[in-house]
């Protein structure tokens, strides 16, 4: 019994470590809601709030969950999992600050339900109907999934199955343009609608969002009666799952913001479903009221990354399967490597290769793929080569060459020498025999050792993984 009473203290140390090895958005979305239950002979009981958590936990931290339970609470720790049907919201609730409401006008939710119908004529019995404005091209069979998105698109997948249900309400997802923002977001519509099809679903562009509401309210000034814009708010109270694309044209449009704000607390304390996305995280959107920015970051903020090569590879792969092309390899391979920072490139290129060796009547050869990348890609190229790397790390870790070079065994230096054996063996195509003669006369297992002990590194250490991530930036980067 004394191990129940230390259940919450011990949880809170797995929590510590756990924080200390995930990212913030990762360890709000999945281990803030876990509970403990009980621990009993070793059997530790974990709540989840749903079958969906435990899938993903199960799939992506089990290891890092595991290994924390054995060193806090002993090596025989058994897990087992309790999962508890969300209702509401009473169920998940997440360590970040859903309040009270702060708007003075709407208390509680039945008062929200009041201040409503007081608004129209008509109470609204009858379900909209509009079209989701949702294009099927852009669904979850589509998205490739990578680790540049692991998060939002998970995020976005449990929504679709609970939307408006989940702790993930907003759902913000955030990165630079063509990385995927808008497809993500459509896909979440798209899934919901497949489910759910009685649940209205609106996709809007923040623009259109914009001019719509100009238009009320220039309507309501003109003929000196605020029901325009009333009826505008109205609209959207009545969606379900309410996506706004791109939020960031709201800045310094102040009418806009204040009834996107009444939309958006009315529908979030109804327990509709909030997808927003933006080209940058919330702590960056100048020109946004606070009281907006404090709600975005309510539920969960997922970035999205520029797709690492595997992900490249799968995203061209599955391109030219919808476009009913086959390519050689060595043509995916030469496109995925050259074409780095945006998923729209990555398409256009492939579009304009088909398009070219139809004209031409050519094979698509990486010849061919060659040419039309010079002529489209304007990316720096970087040549990433052993020196430059070896300057880089060397640089980073202020150490000399000649310190790097010799045999010392001073910590520091073993660790730059290692990151560099790991840097090389993840951005160039040498062999471990050729790195290892080129990182100071070092032979093949001691370059695999040296790959094996940062990949662990990274898995661990945080500040540790923060080094090599800002390093290989640097190197992958022209400057
Ligand atoms: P953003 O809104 O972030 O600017 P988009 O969602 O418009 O980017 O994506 C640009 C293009 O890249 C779209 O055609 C989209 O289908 C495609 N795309 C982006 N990410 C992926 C992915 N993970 N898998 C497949 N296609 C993707
Ligand atoms: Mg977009």
């Amino acid at each position: 019994m004394s191990e129940n009473r230390n259940i919450y203290q011990m949880w809170e140390q797995c929590l510590a470590i756990i924080r200390d090895n995930v990212s913030e958005q990762a360890f709000k979305a999945w281990f803030s809601p876990l509970k403990p239950v009980s621990l009993e002979d070793s059997v530790l009981k974990l709540s989840v709030p749903s079958d969906f958590y435990r899938e993903y936990i199960e799939e992506n931290y089990i290891n890092l969950l595991g290994k924390t339970l054995q060193r806090v609470i002993g090596p025989d720790v058994r897990l087992v999992y309790n999962v508890s049907v969300i209702e509401g919201e009473s169920v998940t609730t997440p360590s970040n600050n859903k309040k009270a409401p702060s708007n003075p006008e709407i208390s509680s939710y039945e008062d929200a339900a009041k201040y409503n119908g007081s608004f129209y004529a008509i109470p609204g019995i009858q379900k909209l109907k509009i079209d989701p404005e949702l294009n099927p091209r852009y669904s979850f069979d589509n998205f490739i999934e990578g680790e540049c998105n692991r998060l939002g698109r998970a995020a976005g997948v449990s929504i679709s199955v609970n939307p408006g249900k989940s702790t993930f309400n907003p759902l913000f997802i955030y990165g630079g343009p063509g990385l995927g923002k808008t497809h993500l977001a459509q896909a979440i519509g798209l899934a919901v609608k497949e489910k759910y099809p009685e649940k209205v679903v609106l996709y809007v562009n923040a623009n259109t969002f914009l001019n719509q509401y100009m238009n009320a309210s220039c309507a309501a000034r003109n003929s000196n009666d605020s029901s325009q814009v009333a009826d505008f708010i109205h609209f959207y109270q009545q969606i379900d799952v309410l996506i706004i694309d791109d939020v960031q044209e709201f800045a310094d449009k102040k009418g806009t913001q204040n009834a996107f704000f009444h939309i958006f607390d009315y529908l979030h304390r109804c327990g509709k479903q909030l997808v927003l996305t933006s080209d940058r995280p919330p702590v960056d959107l100048q020109g946004l009221e606070h009281r907006l920015l404090s709600r975005f970051k309510w539920g969960l903020s997922a970035e999205l990354l520029p797709p690492g090569f595997e992900t490249r590879v799968a995203i061209l792969k599955s391109k030219c399967e919808q476009e009913g092309v086959s390519l050689s390899n060595d043509v995916i391979e030469f496109l995925a490597h050259k074409v780095k920072s945006n998923v729209r490139e990555l398409e256009g290129i492939i579009v304009s290769l088909i398009a070219t060796s139809t004209f031409s009547k050519k094979d698509i050869t990486v010849d061919l793929a060659k040419d039309l990348v010079e002529k489209i890609v304007n990316e720096p190229q970087v040549e990433i080569t052993i020196p430059r790397i070896q300057n880089m790390v060397c640089n980073y870790f202020n150490v000399t060459i000649d310190q790097f070079l010799s045999k010392t065994r001073k910590r520091e230096i073993v660790q730059a020498r290692q990151i560099a054996m790991y840097l090389s063996r993840n951005l160039t195509k040498t062999s471990l025999s050729s790195i290892g003669a080129q990182l100071g006369g070092k032979d093949h297992a001691t370059v695999l050792h040296a790959y094996n002990t940062v990949c662990d590194l990274i898995d661990t250490d945080r500040s540790f993984r923060q080094y090599v991530s800002d390093i290989e930036k640097q190197i992958t980067t022209q400057n």
